[in-house]
């Protein structure tokens, strides 16, 4: 169930779908995705599906990480990111084989008490894990070429544009659940050119801790 054969099944389908960057369809063929899930839905994590990961959320379909790493890490390639939404790690860990560092927040605590090991046996060491509430940023290592935001506020955060570096890219579903559009906004000095990626749908950006 999480053979070679079943992981190339899935980069040939998200080929099929239009990922085309070979460094992003690579992460998904080595990242074991049945790690980031139960024990009970291991059979079912290289679909191309969202799956449960307890308290109300969800690893993100593979389809959806690999068309957000793709726009974030085309060129020029950026150095540091920041994640916000850390889950169960998934996300980070297709990003920590591509870019030097990666920087990423989680507000709900048990959660990523589960990712942090995860990232140490797969010996993700340029992977920085920390509780907060995403909406704040992380200004200490800002700024950030880019910024991926895998949970849906109902407009952009400020600050997480004033934490994006010059020629930085924020990638963000925006909107109302069940309403929502993937942008991708690139910082020129103080203007913020917005792209629309398509519609899609996550959970909700939520704020404070738990
Ligand atoms: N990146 C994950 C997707 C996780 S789902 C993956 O690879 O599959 C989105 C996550 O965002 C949830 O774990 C949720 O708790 C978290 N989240 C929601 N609002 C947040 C906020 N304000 N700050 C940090 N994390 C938040």
């Amino acid at each position: 169930m999480t053979s070679a054969r079943t992981r190339d099944r899935l980069v040939a389908r998200l080929k099929e779908r239009g990922i085309t960057d070979p460094r992003v369809l690579e992460r998904i063929r080595s990242v074991p995705r049945h790690l980031f899930v139960d024990e009970a839905l291991a059979s079912r994590a290289y679909e191309d599906t969202a799956l449960p990961i307890g308290l109300g959320q969800t690893i993100s379909q593979p389809y959806v990480v690999a068309r957000m790493t793709e726009a974030l890490v085309a060129e020029p390639l950026p150095e540091k990111v920041l994640e916000i939404g850390t889950g169960c790690g998934y996300q980070t860990a297709v990003l920590a084989g591509i870019v030097s560092q990666v920087y990423s927040i989680e507000r709900l605590a048990p959660l990523l008490r589960r990712a942090r090991p995860l990232m140490g046996s797969l010996d993700l060491y340029n992977v920085h894990l920390r509780h907060g509430d995403g909406f704040k940023g992380w200004n200490k290592h800002a700024p950030y070429g880019g910024i991926l935001v895998t949970a849906a506020p109902e407009e952009v955060p400020p600050v997480l544009l004033e934490q994006l570096g010059e020629g930085g890219r924020l990638i963000v579903p925006v909107g109302p659940r069940g309403r929502q559009e993937l942008m991708e906004i690139t910082r020129t000095g103080d203007t913020f050119e917005r792209r629309s990626l398509g519609l899609v749908s996550f959970v909700p950006l939520l704020g404070g801790t738990a």
